[in-house]
């Protein structure tokens, strides 16, 4: 009996039908897709860059681009210690960092911060160890560039915009 359905089915193109339908009901779906780069979309990051203030908001977003380091949005203090925990926990050895006392008050800060990207996967382990959310996943994903030193991010550009070639539409 399960033979002859089989059969059947062959028959009468049931299979092919059934995929057809379903490919009908995507056409008429809302489009998912965009014709990059003549359209992007909106991404929304963990982090939102504020220009005017040179500083990183939480977001609620999944995206993972480019990391930033961030800054307390109250005060403007770096959030890095130093401590070397994302220089440690990834796993294709991007992050190199230097801690040292701070000159004023208690506690650490970072004296050097170099990130290369061209050997980051975007697994967000440095963001998920950082005890302190200094590093952070940004909406950026515009990366290419057209030297390998360009793909060194030293602390001056992760907290600020790196200058990135926006590719025209
Ligand atoms: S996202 Fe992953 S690969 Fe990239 S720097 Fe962080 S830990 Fe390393
Ligand atoms: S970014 Fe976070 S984990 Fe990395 S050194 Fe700074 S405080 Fe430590």
């Amino acid at each position: 009996m399960k033979l002859l359905l089989q059969v059947l089915r062959k028959i009468f193109f049931i299979d092919l039908i059934q995929g057809m339908a379903v490919t009908q009901g995507y056409f008429a779906r809302k489009k998912v897709t965009v014709q990059y780069p003549r359209q992007r979309i909106d991404i929304h990051s963990r982090a939102e860059y504020l220009p005017e203030k040179n500083l990183y908001v939480e977001g609620s977003g999944r995206f993972r681009g480019l990391l930033r380091l961030m800054k307390n949005p109250q005060t403007g203090e770096e959030l890095c210690t130093g401590c070397g925990l994302c220089m440690r926990i990834c796993p294709d050895h991007c992050i190199e960092v230097v801690g040292e006392k701070k000159a004023e008050g208690k506690g650490r800060r970072h004296q050097s911060f170099k990130l290369d990207i061209h050997r980051c996967m975007f697994c967000d382990l440095c963001v998920e160890v950082c005890p302190t959310g200094a590093i952070v996943s940004s909406n950026e994903y515009e990366l290419a560039t057209y030297t390998r030193d360009d793909f060194i991010y030293e602390i001056g550009t992760l907290y600020t915009q790196p200058p990135i070639t926006r590719y025209k539409k």
